[in-house]
């Protein structure tokens, strides 16, 4: 097979190496990218997108049963449901092969060479690809590692048998009876709802105080309320010991210290991510290490000049959105465009039910720099459109600094609250006023009528409380 060189070689097609890839094309520059599996990585395959179909299902599941049970104010009546998994599971998988032909489609429009199989680096300038039809020799001026990262498994429950992670909780074709989730932050709580949804007991086992860890008590309280309404026991301070003997359940230490036996037909294991150093020949580099992570600059340069890593592989937040950031600035800083890191914030949003989003600081957090702070609130229970869609739990907070107005940060919890996403994160990357976003008209009725009413709020001119 004859060696290819090229001027940017990227390693793995998820959604930070495939938006590197796409944006070096455009710039012109010659691009190879290596892919061990399918076009789209962790969050098209087996991430982002099969979740969020799934969770979209159940949604749509739950709420026709919940129409059928008679007990709806909207007068809609229907006779029982059911629901055929493997259907819903066929159907994401559709969504999933689109969206990889559309990857695929889009490299191959910004004249980017795809080589499938797993690669190896050989030395820093050279890499070697095990493809199907032999090996292929890269050389390359610039590469860019994102291999992105991988369930962490956890040694008292191996993954294999009744014990699952994401990617096969993602295409199960029956419905579980009784799950366990261990790991109560983004993917036990978004799979774990959406299996109490299609009708599974959901136990959820969390090490820490509370559910999602990472966000604040106020913004997490309407997702345990519902959780409760729903039926998933959500066990706190408990340790996962192992499965029982026979596998059909799991033993847990509970918080007071005593033995608990969970019966489960599968355990789902969502303990969090690591990030994939291992298997593409890093003991043939010297790079820095941040922990488990890759050290990058600010313009995601590794210790090695040329050497240049994305997404998963360098750190928290674990999130697409950062990575396919960090793909296309790093495809600029190749093509000689300047650019660094430069953003104020990452928004995060967990699909649960109700959702939560989070851009910029916490109160607490900006109270932390030594800011002194304005907060505005506002619920969805006085917001109209909430009302009419029987959303009324949950809802925005503005997080400004006392002094000059400046919107440090914007949470909210609510049902749809996802696509508000947009809007915070535009207001804090453009270092918006909360004179901005009250002096902004927002149109009625929607919900995006309560982040200018917690603006509005905040300065005292609420106008809807
Ligand atoms: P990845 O997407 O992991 O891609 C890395 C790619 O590199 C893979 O395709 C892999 O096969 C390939 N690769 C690795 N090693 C090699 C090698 N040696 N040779 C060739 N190829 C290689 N994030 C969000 O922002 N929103 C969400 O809603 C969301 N939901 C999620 C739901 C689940 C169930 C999971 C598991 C994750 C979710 N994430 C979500 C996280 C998101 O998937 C990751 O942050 C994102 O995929 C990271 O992108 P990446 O490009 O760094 O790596
Ligand atoms: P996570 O970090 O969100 O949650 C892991 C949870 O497991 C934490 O609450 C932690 O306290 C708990 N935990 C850790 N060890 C435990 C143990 N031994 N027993 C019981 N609980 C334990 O991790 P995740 O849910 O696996 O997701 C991984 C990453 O994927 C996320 O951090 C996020 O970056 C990304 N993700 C994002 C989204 C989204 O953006 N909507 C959705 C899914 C995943």
């Amino acid at each position: 097979m004859k060696d290819i060189s090229c001027k940017l070689l990227v390693i793995g097609a998820g959604p930070g190496g495939y938006v590197c890839a796409i944006r070096a094309g455009q710039l012109g520059i010659d691009t190879v990218i290596v892919e061990e599996r399918k076009p789209g990585g962790t969050c098209l395959n087996v991430g982002c997108i099969p979740s969020k179909a799934l969770i979209h299902a159940a949604e749509e599941y739950d709420r026709v049963v919940h129409l059928a049970s008679g007990a709806n104010p909207l007068g809609i009546r229907t006779t029982k449901p059911e629901l055929d998994l493997s259907q819903t599971i066929a159907w994401k998988d559709t969504v999933v092969s689109r969206l990889n032909s559309g990857v695929s489609g889009l490299l191959k429009k910004s004249k980017v060479k795809m080589v499938q199989g797993r690669a190896r680096f050989r030395d820093g300038r050279t890499v070697e690809v095990e493809t199907e039809t032999g090996r292929q020799i890269i050389r390359a001026e610039n590469v860019v590692i994102a291999t992105g990262s991988a369930p962490v498994e956890l040694s008292s429950l191996p993954f294999g048998g009744p014990v699952i992670s994401s990617t096969e909780a993602l295409s199960l074709t029956s419905v579980p009876e009784q799950l366990v989730v261990v790991g109560g932050g983004y993917i036990g709580l978004e799979l774990g709802t959406a299996f109490a949804k299609m009708g599974t007991k959901v136990t959820v086992v969390e090490a820490q105080a509370r559910i999602l860890p990472q966000y604040d008590a106020e913004l997490t309280r309407p997702v345990s309320k519902r959780l409760q309404a729903l039926g998933i026991e959500v066990m706190t301070r408990a340790k996962a010991k192992g499965l029982a003997k026979g596998g059909s359940a799991l033993l847990v230490e509970s918080e007071s210290g005593s033995e608990v036996t969970l019966a489960a037909d599968r355990i789902l294991v969502t303990v969090g991510r690591r990030p994939v150093t291992q298997g593409w020949g890093r003991e043939e580099l010297v790079l820095d290490m941040d922990g488990p992570f890759i050290r990058i600059d600010e313009k995601c340069q590794t210790s090695m000049r040329g050497i240049y890593a994305i997404g998963d592989v360098t750190g928290e937040p674990m999130l697409a959105h950062r990575a396919m950031a960090q793909g296309e600035m790093v495809a600029e800083i190749v093509a000689g465009h300047r650019r660094l890191w430069d953003k104020r914030a990452i928004p995060a949003v967990c699909f649960t039910d109700p959702e939560i989003v989070a851009v910029g600081m916490t109160p607490d957090e900006a109270q932390k720099i030594g800011s002194e702070v304005r907060i505005g609130q506002f619920p969805f229970a006085a917001n109209g459109r909430a009302m009419t869609k029987l959303g009324e739990e949950g809802f925005v907070r503005v997080v400004a600094r006392a002094d000059n107005h400046l919107v440090l940060g914007i949470q909210a919890v609510g049902q749809g609250v996802s696509e508000l996403s947009a809007a915070f994160g535009l207001a804090v990357e453009m270092g918006a006023r909360l004179e901005d976003i009250a002096g902004t008209i927002h149109a009625h009725p929607t919900q995006g009528e309560a982040f200018q009413e917690s603006a509005l709020k905040s300065l005292g001119r609420e106008l809807h409380i």
